[in-house]
């Protein structure tokens, strides 16, 4: 293709029909064809977009079976696995229903309905990081909020377009890429009303907020200002759809075991009830969540028929524990091996010491959580102290280390 100054020629562009006197470029493809310089931009514009789009799942052929999803969701998470289990059959009917009513759906053929998801389990133990591993996975955007602080706005408005804005910046500004992303709604639970027995007269300010909600995982259209607050009140607004988004609502939804428990006690009245209840674990027991019991909780009925699925997880065991801290791809372990070996220092932690990590950690009653801030607090002044001192090659942590009782062993190229 030639680059040509058509000025003179007054050709005109093949593609906006503008003359070579009215763009700033023209260029010269074979038979004749011309295209002007606003043309390649936009042309440009739309090669890059595509590109991007090459993201979305709904465009590709293939969406991850149940399976695929399980198998990759356990090289993150431990455990939990019956709640991946459910997400991955969730998460993959989800893409398939977007799919099949965007393209294949015939006229008059079943519509099929959208299944949010809720995850419910004691803080700590995955719920997160399943909704950011599965976005991971899908290669879709992925945005995290908190159901208290849409209570503080109370309807839909500010806090909704700050996570869709979220969503929008996470999808690289393309809206159809957002529109198919993962949201997280963390503390789900927090917005039901507390008590059990006024489930007759509703908590009118805890109902707003899950009317906000609600709104949100039906679908809304709502505007959201790309470059964010309301610093620049004349940027036009980019409108985002939920319909297809997926909501996977989160809490550890404290005393719901109770519920449950009651009303399975109640059914099972005449063979040895009081057993029953007292064996079953509280994971098994949130298995057996129905819409009712979150009624209980102090949902609105539209809210929990949105929230359709349900994901328990339990609690997780020292077993767990250690695993995770060594086991998950990214295993905060390896995480400070990696950032020791960059010093060319070898980090081991002997068997002992990850024990009493664990053990640190099972008393903080805050799961997984706690292990990360337990070996930050060791590793800081080993990470001060190690680096730019000559000849290191390894550095042992000990339980000594863990508990402050004496300093890492220390083993340079010379010994
Ligand atoms: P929550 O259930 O409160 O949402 P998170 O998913 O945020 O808990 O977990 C907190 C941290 O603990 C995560 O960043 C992760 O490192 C770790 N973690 C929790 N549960 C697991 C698990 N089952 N497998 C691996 N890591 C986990």
């Amino acid at each position: 293709m030639a680059k040509k100054d058509n000025y003179s020629d007054n050709v005109k562009c093949s593609f906006c029909g503008r003359s070579s006197f009215e763009c700033k470029g023209i260029i010269e493809g074979p038979n004749g064809v011309y295209i002007c310089d606003e043309c390649t931009e936009g042309a440009h514009k739309i090669i890059q977009k595509n590109k991007n789009s090459k993201l979305e799942l709904y465009k590709t052929d293939y969406i991850p079976t149940p399976k695929e999803l399980k198998l990759k969701l356990d090289d993150y998470v431990i455990g939990q696995d019956y709640a991946k289990t459910v997400l991955s059959v969730a998460v993959y009917n989800h893409y398939k229903r977007i799919k099949f009513n965007d393209f294949d759906k015939k006229k008059n053929d079943v519509e099929l309905e959208k299944s949010n998801i809720l995850l419910l389990g004691p803080t700590g133990t995955g719920k997160t990081l399943l909704a950011r591993t599965l976005a991971g996975i899908l290669k879709v955007p992925f945005a995290i909020a908190d159901a208290t602080t849409i209570t503080e706005a109370g309807y839909v408005g500010d806090d909704v377009e700050t996570l869709l804005l979220q969503l929008l910046q996470n999808a690289n500004y393309d809206v159809a890429l957002a529109e198919r992303g993962i949201v997280y709604v963390d503390e789900l639970d927090k917005i039901g009303r507390k008590s059990e027995s006024t489930s007759i007269t509703r908590d009118v300010s805890g109902e707003g907020v899950q009317q906000a909600m609600l709104k949100m995982l039906e679908g809304t259209i709502q505007g959201v200002p790309p470059k964010g607050g309301r610093k620049h009140p004349e940027q036009s607004l980019v409108y985002i759809n939920t319909k297809n988004i997926l909501f996977i609502c989160g809490g550890a939804f404290e005393g719901l075991e109770r519920i449950i428990a009651r009303r399975m006690n109640k059914q099972t009245i005449g063979f040895n009830a009081e057993h029953t209840t007292k064996t079953v674990e509280s994971l098994d027991l949130l298995k057996f969540a129905e819409p009712d019991d979150l009624l209980k909780f102090g949902f609105i009925p539209e809210l929990i028929g949105r929230l359709p699925v349900y994901a328990p997880l339990g609690e997780l065991d020292a077993e767990a524990l250690l695993a995770i801290l060594t086991k998950p791809k990214n295993a905060i372990v390896k995480q400070y091996k990696k950032l020791m070996s960059l010093d060319n220092i070898e980090l081991v932690f002997d068997a002992d010491a990850l024990k009493l990590i664990v053990e640190k950690a099972k008393e903080r009653k805050s799961g997984a959580r706690a292990l990360r801030s337990i070996i930050e607090s060791v590793m800081i002044p080993i990470m001060y102290d190690l680096p730019g001192q000559p000849d290191i090659q390894k550095c042992i942590i000990t339980a000594d280390v863990i508990t402050n009782k004496s300093e890492p062993m220390i083993i340079r190229q010379s010994n």
